[in-house]
């Protein structure tokens, strides 16, 4: 560490003409900072034991000590007692996309809040082919927050193939590989897939094998929205089977978006979805999850009620298809069934409907307004315009099951009209390590920063730790919570105090600094050397 010569010979001699040559030895090693934060509780992303000590920050660098630390000095010295400090938190799933890109929403106010300073995009297979010009897009109003991207599954195949709707060819796939290979050379983190949404669904296993051997040679992380988190389709625990595969047949590691079960006919099965991911990691498998803290998901009702084969061809194949006397009948069945398993009609709240007199209503009282039943008055809405919905399809022990695993990091998959676009962060703290007691504050910081950076394979974020970046938080544990709704899906969390990238406060005292210093990050920008399936390079 290098000692700033200037305040070291001052005070050496000030002490010196105090006290006597005796402590000449001690002043010697005044160190001088940018900014200090004293006395707080140290929870600094390994997972360890929290202590007490002195967190500095020089040169957008971190220096960590446990205990006081009376030399070291700085134009910023905050006591920090009775607070939390901790590395900024990284966010494994958004949809910060269309914010990013906005001049307003590229602030990123609602992750800040939530102590979050890295953000990850492009997942469910919708990340970006081109992830230069993505990251050039998003610089243009400067980001409130860091940005990894990933390549989407689902882009690829849009780009390559002219249908979506069946198994890529073998030329296909090459292709792909070439697109996927030259966005991990950009930057990518890995390639995310949504094989639950049409584009994706439509391709085998083998299909995304192929293109995760490609991610294996750059030590990149196959990131998946999986086939099913319900019973529908093949089921949830097929699909848990399915990752599994994809990660054993083609050497990439292995990441479960957002794991839940999800619907009544699933409801206690996270311990066998938990075994299942335990016994392969216990086989060398590299697999991890990410989860929100919330009973409810959020999505397209189209996507909620219909199953796939209905949903082929785009949104006027398929209204066309609903209206069809020979067709709609076996629709409404569908959907009933659906409805039904996702824990019945009372269980979805509209937040976006075509028909504007129905938004924020649940789905139980259109049809009792209507006279009709729920998969009929569903039709209607959907028939209508696109229906975005909230829908509540979760026990809160499940998602205790999953949140106790230490591979389990924290995300918040934020949308607009949920409130775990501006609260999953404060929400896991104040809910799952205030109020319930069901993880410690040591795991619930590691599994929002450390987990998340080895995950990524960010190399000097996510800890607290000498030279690391300072990508910091400080919050008050008797504050931080929450404060978005389903009433109030957009309300700013509380409690954050401090909040620093790269050692620029955009919290202080609690309030934005409206600093945009975001900076786009990959595990190897421009330059990713190709690494061999121990994950070292090459
Ligand atoms: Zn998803």
């Amino acid at each position: 560490m290098i000692i700033h010569l200037k305040a070291c010979v001052a005070l050496a001699f000030s002490f010196a003409l105090a006290v006597g040559a005796t402590v000449y030895a001690n002043a010697a090693e005044i160190e001088e900072f940018d900014a200090i934060f004293r006395h707080g509780l140290v929870v600094d992303g390994s997972g360890e034991e929290p202590y007490v000590g002195t967190v500095a920050v020089r040169d957008g660098r971190l220096s960590v000590l446990k205990g006081d630390a009376p030399n070291w000095i700085a134009g910023m010295d905050t006591d920090a007692a009775g607070k939390v400090i901790a590395p900024g938190f990284i966010d494994l799933h958004t949809h910060a996309r269309a914010d990013l890109m906005d001049p307003q929403g590229s602030a990123m106010t609602n992750y800040l809040t939530q102590g979050v300073t890295t953000v990850v995009i492009g997942n469910d297979g919708d990340g970006a082919v081109d992830i230069t010009r993505r990251f050039t897009d998003i610089q243009e109003h400067g980001a409130g927050t860091n940005v990894v991207q990933y390549i989407g599954h689902g882009a690829l195949r849009r780009a390559v193939m002219s249908r979506t709707d069946r198994a890529a060819t073998e030329a296909e796939i090459a292709t792909m590989q070439g697109l996927l290979e030259s966005a991990l050379q950009q930057g990518a983190a890995g390639l995310s897939s949504g094989l639950f949404y049409a584009d994706g669904s439509f391709a085998t296993t083998q299909e995304v094998i192929e293109l995760c051997k490609t991610v294996a040679r750059y030590g990149g992380v196959y990131d998946s929205h999986i086939r099913a988190e319900s019973s529908r389709g093949v089921g949830v625990l097929a699909a848990i089977d399915e990752a599994i595969r994809i990660g054993r047949e083609s050497g990439a590691a292995v990441h479960i978006a957002h794991i839940k079960v999800l619907g009544r006919d699933v409801w206690g099965k996270a311990q066998e979805v938990v075994a299942k991911i335990q016994a392969a990691r216990d086989q060398g498998l590299r697999i991890t999850a990410d989860q929100y803290p919330w009973i409810a998901s959020s999505t397209q009702l189209k996507s909620a009620v219909l199953s796939k084969e209905w949903q082929a061809g785009g949104s006027q194949v398929w209204r066309a298809r609903l209206r069809d006397p020979a067709t709609r009948t076996l629709m409404l069945e569908d959907m009933r069934i659906n409805i039904d398993r996702r824990g019945g009609p009372e269980s979805f709240l509209l937040l976006e409907t075509g028909d504007a007199r129905w938004k924020g209503l649940r789905l139980a009282e259109v049809a009792a307004i209507r006279g009709e039943p729920p998969e009929v008055a569903a039709a209607h809405l959907l028939d209508a315009g696109t229906v975005r919905v909230v829908s509540f399809n979760m026990q809160e022990e499940d998602i205790g099951v999953f949140m106790r695993q230490p591979w389990v990091a924290t995300s918040s998959d934020g949308t607009n009209g949920h409130p775990r676009k501006f609260g999953s962060f404060p929400r896991k703290y104040h809910r799952y390590v205030r109020e319930l007691n069901l993880i410690p504050v040591e795991q619930f910081v590691r599994s929002s920063s450390g987990l998340s950076a080895d995950i990524l394979g960010l190399k000097d974020r996510g800890y607290l730790r000498n030279g690391y970046i300072a990508d910091l938080l400080v919050f008050d544990p008797n504050l931080f919570r929450e404060r978005a709704s389903f009433q109030e899906w957009n309300r700013l969390s509380a409690g954050v105090d401090y909040l620093m990238l790269a050692g620029n406060l955009v919290i202080d005292k609690g309030t934005l600094t409206g600093l945009r210093k975001g900076k786009s990050l990959g595990p190897c920008p421009g330059s990713c050397s190709v690494v061999g399936s121990n994950g070292i390079s090459k």
